[in-house]
């Protein structure tokens, strides 16, 4: 039997993916690149902007006509689109055959035969991995109820996994040459709130500590952690990165507006007064630190003076990179039931664009430093471009797209010497591999 799953959205969906075809796998399926040639077709959605939905809405319709020409496989639509109610989208999909909610793979696997698999089928240490780097959720779900964001609807509220648990599936990770492993939550600095304290100790454990409990897994060269809640980062945890040397300096922290009036509508929980703190004590304590951030643009009554300030404060700031989305109403949120989507979409566009050109050059600006110095690389792969090249790549410590000419293989850490760099990546040439770990 065979199957393909289509992925969209944040990287807990990438790794729900992972964890579904492992399981898949363990049965004797095979994955396939085409939905024709499948006898099972997963679609798993995004609800996070409007776009996001949009795309799996047309590939429901491609679905739809392919299975009209005569193709058998089952249909199954699973994460952020599935709501707690599922007879409203049975209703507008009558040919999807299951309905499954973020990593509730049960509907799925039933509508292909398989009752009662038991929780004893989907262990934690489940993840396939792709290549050298690997999503391993950290804590499920969100307790912060933003007002623009359906994910605690959708993913339910912030349950953290075990240390015991997650070592146990970093373990399985390196020993099948995973070399970066990436801790994911919603909200990642709230691991472990929710667990008991840990024998000798009076309080749970939080993410520095789990760091340090994975740090000595043999093979395991690097790790991250995303995405940070501004409110929720400690110092202990910015501690753990500088005194880790396997943890890379490395922080995405949303900001999602540079204006307290805003960031007050959107209830993000703190004052830019709040972040800023953060922020600098970040860039203080980390030595060449990497910081991404996240900015919604056109949120519900964001007026012009409002708008100036976020983008003043990417100018201040400069940030190595910014994930800008302009504001799309969401059903089922807060900002849907109480405030009015009224920023005109050309208005958002204008500013969408306006974040955009603002940072090409400062990301331009940030990777022209790097010219002529060497970067620790972690390979990834390599493409074959049209002129015939084929150019290995990877990211740095920073996350930093690198591509390079020089010996290596998937899983190496190479130093490269960088000689070009644009706003979106940097070419290099490669030293041979080095040995594990290193540090730039
Ligand atoms: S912190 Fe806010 S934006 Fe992030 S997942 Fe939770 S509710 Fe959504």
């Amino acid at each position: 039997m065979r199957y393909h799953i289509w992925t969209v959205g944040c990287q807990m969906n990438v790794a729900d993916s992972h964890k579904l075809a492992a399981g898949l796998d363990r049965l004797g399926w095979a994955s396939v690149e085409k939905p024709a040639d499948a006898d099972l077709v997963v679609l798993n959605t995004c609800s996070i902007r409007d776009h996001a939905e949009q795309r799996a809405l047309s590939k429901l319709g491609a679905l739809k006509k392919l299975r009209s020409q005569g193709n058998e496989f089952k249909i199954a639509v699973m994460g952020c689109m599935v709501g707690l109610n599922t007879d409203e989208l049975r209703r507008r999909f009558p040919y999807v055959d299951a309905f499954a909610r973020p990593q509730q793979f049960e509907p799925i696997m039933e509508a292909v035969g398989y009752e009662d698999l038991g929780g004893e089928f989907w262990p934690a240490t489940f993840e396939t991995p792709d290549g050298p780097t690997a999503y391993v959720p950290i804590i499920h779900g969100c307790d912060k109820f933003c007002t623009y964001c359906i994910v605690p609807y959708r993913r339910g509220r912030e349950r953290s996994r075990t240390v015991g648990d997650i070592r146990d599936e970093v373990e399985h990770l390196a020993a099948r040459g995973v070399r970066e492993v990436t801790l994911l939550g919603q909200t990642v600095e709230a691991y472990g709130h929710d667990l008991p304290p840990e024998a000798g100790r009076s309080r749970p454990p939080d993410l520095g500590d789990l760091l340090r409990a994975l740090h000595d897994i043999d093979g395991i060269a690097r790790f991250r952690f995303l995405t940070s809640y501004p409110k929720d980062m400690t110092e202990r945890i910015i501690d753990t990165v500088v005194e880790l040397p396997k943890v890379c300096e490395f922080f995405n922290i949303p900001v999602q507006s540079g204006d307290d009036a805003v960031l007050e509508r959107m209830r993000r929980g703190y004052t830019m007064r709040e972040y800023l703190e953060k922020f600098h004590l970040i860039r203080r304590k980390v030595p060449n630190v990497a910081i991404t951030t996240d900015l919604i643009v056109g949120f519900c009554g964001e007026t012009d003076e409002e708008f100036q300030h976020s983008y003043d404060l990417l100018a201040e700031l400069e940030f190595d990179k910014v994930h800008v989305a302009a504001y799309s109403d969401r059903p089922g949120t807060i900002a849907h039931r109480k405030l009015e989507d009224d920023v005109p979409q050309e208005v958002k566009m204008a500013r969408f664009h306006a974040i955009e050109q603002l940072e090409a050059g400062i990301s331009a600006r940030i990777n022209s430093r790097l010219l002529g110095q060497e970067v620790e690389v972690l390979v990834e792969g390599q493409k074959t471009k049209a002129d015939g090249e084929s150019p290995w790549y990877g990211r740095s410590r920073g996350n930093k797209l690198v591509h390079f000419s020089g010996e290596a293989k998937a899983g190496d850490l190479v130093t490269v010497r960088i000689d070009r760099a644009s706003a979106w990546s940097l070419v290099g040439t490669a030293d041979a591999p080095a040995a594990v770990p290193a540090r730039p």
